[in-house]
């Protein structure tokens, strides 16, 4: 297979680095370490369908702007594609194959039967009003419903989007179809049938996860510190639920800025600043800080949960942190991967650690398939057990093979995905 071209990062300088040059070197690693062919890595590399829309927008105001949209289907071997859609100025293909790629080896890991797919509207959605952003989302949902459907690829709520983008989804699509598609999405608001625990799922997963992390290196809950990046669906759930199992969080940020207490803030109090001002920025009793300086706290558990490549070559010597969990996708780079396990820092890779979404919406996806729904605590307790499996079988690779946690979890994904492709074989 002398001709099977492989895309690869290696020859991107490190100031360059996209997340899917990161994606793409985390793969190439899987495949040494399983010494898959040049062919099944080939395969993987790419996306199985990527499609690029426009999205014509006619404002509040009258005049028309014409926006970009993406969705990407990177591999369905496994099942439907499965993934997010983000509304986000710094939206760009690049970034939507490599959230799309991340979501195959989520999926993998968790052992649900989806493949990975993500979507993306180029657009800073703080910038235009809630009926622009319901005609946003329709127009954007019609150009890619020939790819979107419940046996197809189910979309799902990520940066910029919510609740509400997804009620819209679901009504746009299903309007097409001619009757109601619940399927189609996940992460709808319980009256338009969503799943009960769905929203703090990644969160609820993010603080699992963390928590095993910490007795993984011998840190009790109980007076141990955190800090959280971002305050968004991710981050802000995770710092309650943290702040609920012992730990003081020390500081959190959002685009606006961050904010620090050393004795822990009053998360309750901080959540209702928030609702009240739509930033973290200016909360009482905290002191101001910058939004590089909460990398560089020194506290036994560090939670990035707002957007890819935060911690790089040129910050993460600074990282202070004993725990790194990844509440986003993609928040560490390749490069500071190498720098992080050179100071002793354990990393939880995304793809683990903020599963809990994915796996929530799965089980909303069966719910609404089968019409039958289920209480949250048969939901949150399925959702703890499969992150704490999932926990325990990467560890466990991890030590069998002398592998970082990101590695581990990484081939056993793309081992997964490799598997049924050699079952399905070739087409034709
Ligand atoms: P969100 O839009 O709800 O929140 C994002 C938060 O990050 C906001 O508070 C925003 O102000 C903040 N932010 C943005 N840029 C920042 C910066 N430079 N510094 C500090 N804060 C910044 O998005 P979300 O759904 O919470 O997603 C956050 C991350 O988690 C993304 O990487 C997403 O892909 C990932 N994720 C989300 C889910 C989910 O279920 N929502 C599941 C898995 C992974």
């Amino acid at each position: 297979m002398s001709d099977t071209v492989v895309p690869t990062a290696a020859s991107t300088p490190a100031s360059t680095r996209s997340p899917l040059d990161d994606a793409r070197e985390q793969l190439a690693q899987a495949v040494e370490v399983l010494g898959l062919r040049p062919h099944v890595h080939a395969l993987l590399a790419e996306p199985r369908r990527e499609l690029s829309v426009s999205i014509p927008l006619r404002r509040d105001d009258g005049t028309v702007e014409v926006l970009r949209g993406y969705r990407v289907q990177h591999n369905y071997s496994r099942g439907p594609g499965k993934g997010g859609v983000r509304f986000d100025a710094r939206v760009d293909l690049d970034e939507v194959r490599a959230l799309a790629m991340w979501m195959t080896w989520k999926c993998a890991l968790l052992d649900v039967p989806y493949g990975g797919a993500k979507g993306g509207v180029r657009v800073d959605p703080r910038a235009y009003s809630r009926a622009e952003l319901e005609r946003i989302t329709r127009r954007y949902t019609s150009e890619i419903s020939p790819l979107i459907g419940p046996n197809q690829d189910i979309p799902a709520p990520d940066v910029g989007t919510d609740e509400q983008t997804m009620a819209w989804m679901m009504d746009t699509y299903s309007v097409g179809m001619g009757y109601t598609v619940l399927g189609v999405v996940t992460g709808k608001p319980i009256d338009a049938g969503g799943s009960l625990g769905r929203a703090s799922s990644t969160s609820r997963g993010v603080a699992a996860v963390a928590l095993r992390a910490l007795g993984h290196v011998g840190i009790a809950p109980e007076g141990a510190t955190a800090a959280v990046q971002g305050f968004g669906k991710v981050g802000r759930g995770a710092a309650r639920f943290l702040a609920e199992a012992g730990l003081a969080v020390v500081a959190v940020s959002d685009v606006d800025g961050a904010v620090h207490a050393p004795e822990g803030l009053d998360i309750a109090a901080l959540e209702a600043h928030v609702d009240a001002t739509g930033t973290v920025v200016g909360f009482p009793g905290s002191a101001p800080i910058d939004g590089e300086q909460l990398l560089a706290l020194e506290v036994d558990l560090l939670v990035p949960a707002a957007i890819e490549g935060v911690i790089h070559a040129d910050n993460a010597a600074a990282v202070r942190a004993k725990v790194i969990v990844e509440g986003a996708n993609g928040p560490v780079s390749s490069a500071a991967d190498g720098i992080l396990s050179k100071q002793g820092v354990l990393v939880v890779p995304d793809i683990l650690a903020n599963a809990g979404g994915v796996v929530v919406s799965y089980f909303e996806w069966v719910q609404a398939n089968q019409s039958y729904w289920w209480s949250e605590e048969e939901v949150d307790d399925r959702l703890v057990g499969r992150m704490n499996k999932a926990w325990d079988d990467v560890v466990a690779y991890a030590d069998s093979k002398h592998l970082s946690l990101r590695l581990a979890a990484t081939c056993m994904a793309v081992e997964r995905v490799y598997r049924a492709h050699e079952l399905r074989g070739l087409y034709p």
